[in-house]
């Protein structure tokens, strides 16, 4: 059977759910930073999945790490031991300083399990009455799509309809150290937010605010927790978004490079004590810690620092954001980033950015819009000068065009 585009298109729209409005293109085949369709046009990935390829698609060093461990291995449950899960811990503590690690799977169970850990905490450890644990959090959001994460988000189309939701979480705005104080009570076991907001458009927070929040947490015995799923792994030029102000999180999510985009592999990692207040039987994931997981990721963290990928997002990101900002453009409001995280906002006259990703994808790039008037640019970290230079005269071309 022989698909033509528009079949993979319409087929998709006639079984699956329309949870998504992606581009219509149909994309077979990647390497390093560029994706081929079905009929062989290529493209620069200036998405990486949502920063889950950092590392390039179809890393050779990772794929033989999975085809390796698939060929002896992949899934014993945690009622057994696996000889990749203790490598695992003690590589990923070494590199991010942790001292504590509970593998899961996606970003959301990341952050499920760290809010069900963090209120376990407050009541054993801190004292909090029982169910009365709250947890703030930042408008604007996004940590994933489960029950309990829709439930604080404060975007309307990632709530409406899927309530009652749970209770416990206090929502303050991003940025705002001052809300943040006065939202905290002898009740607040946790504050959960993102170092940059990547979904809300790239937002990045006024300078010494992920400072105050570890302060405020410091002061008031309460967790930080940082969700680095999108921004950690080398993403912004740094292993972690929290060393750009030199702070440490007691709890830090990350998922998405993880696995270098082969697997959904996620962490909780702990600074503090705080993951051991589990016990057996009081949490778990089938397919959480396995070894086909663990050997992957070993490979995805490998790779992500011996080949130098996160001194090259921070290089290569000052380059494509000086070249952005240098665009002499009447539609660009403002291009804002940290090393490969960057968004190029849209005036809201230009129309949305929709149409702009639209207009790069015919010129061989691949970006999506994010929120209506937001162009994100996250490409993997692997890319080269010369491929930035490329994408800009892209760029260039559909941004400085006249107005549509
Ligand atoms: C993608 C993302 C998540 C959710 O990860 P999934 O693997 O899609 O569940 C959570 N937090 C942030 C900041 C993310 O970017």
């Amino acid at each position: 059977m022989s698909f033509d585009p528009q079949d993979y298109i319409s087929i998709e729209h006639e079984l699956g759910a329309h949870n998504y409005k992606p581009l219509d293109v149909v994309l077979s085949r990647g390497e390093g930073v560029w994706l081929w369709d079905t009929d062989g046009n290529k493209y620069l990935d200036c998405l990486a999945a949502y920063s889950a390829v950092n590392q390039g698609h179809c890393h050779p060093k990772i794929r033989d790490a999975m085809i390796a461990q698939s060929q002896k291995l992949t899934l014993t449950s945690r009622a057994f031991r696996n000889d990749q899960l203790a490598p695992f811990y003690e590589e990923l503590c070494a590199l991010t300083n942790s001292h504590k690690v509970l593998p899961m799977n996606s970003g959301a169970e990341a952050v499920e399990s760290a809010v069900k850990v963090v209120r376990k905490w407050g009541y054993e450890v801190k004292g909090v009455a029982e169910n009365r644990a709250e947890i703030i959090v930042c408008s604007e959001n996004f940590h994933g799509r489960t029950l309990a994460i829709v439930g604080f988000s404060t975007d309307p189309s990632a709530r409406r309809g899927f309530g009652p939701f749970a209770p416990g979480f206090k929502v303050v705005p991003f940025g705002d150290a001052d809300a943040m104080r006065a939202a905290i009570t002898d009740n607040t076991v946790a504050v959960l937010i993102e170092p940059i907001q990547g979904e809300a458009g790239v937002v990045i927070p006024p300078d010494g605010y992920l400072r105050a929040v570890r302060e405020l947490c410091s002061d008031n015995n309460v967790v930080f927790i940082l969700d680095e799923i999108q921004t950690g792994l080398g993403r912004t030029g740094k292993l972690l978004a929290e060393e750009h102000e030199s702070v440490e999180a007691d709890l830090t999510l990350i998922g998405k490079a993880l696995s270098g985009g082969f697997y959904p592999v996620s962490a909780v990692l702990s600074n503090s004590e705080v993951l051991g207040v589990l016990q057996p039987g009081e949490h778990g994931s089938t397919f959480g810690g396995n070894p086909l997981a663990c050997a992957i990721a070993r490979a995805a963290l490998k790779v992500l620092v011996e080949e130098g990928m996160i001194e090259n997002a921070e290089k290569m990101g000052a380059r494509f954001q000086s070249a952005l900002k240098g665009l002499r453009s009447n539609i660009v409001k403002e291009v804002r980033g940290r090393g490969l995280m960057i968004a190029v906002e849209l005036q809201a006259e230009a129309g949305g950015a929709r149409h702009y990703c639209e207009a790069l994808k015919d010129r061989g790039i691949l970006c999506k819009e994010t929120h209506i008037d937001t162009i994100r640019i996250a490409p993997p970290l692997v890319i080269t000068q010369g491929e930035v230079d490329w994408a800009m005269e892209q760029f260039s071309a559909v941004l400085t065009q006249t107005r549509h």
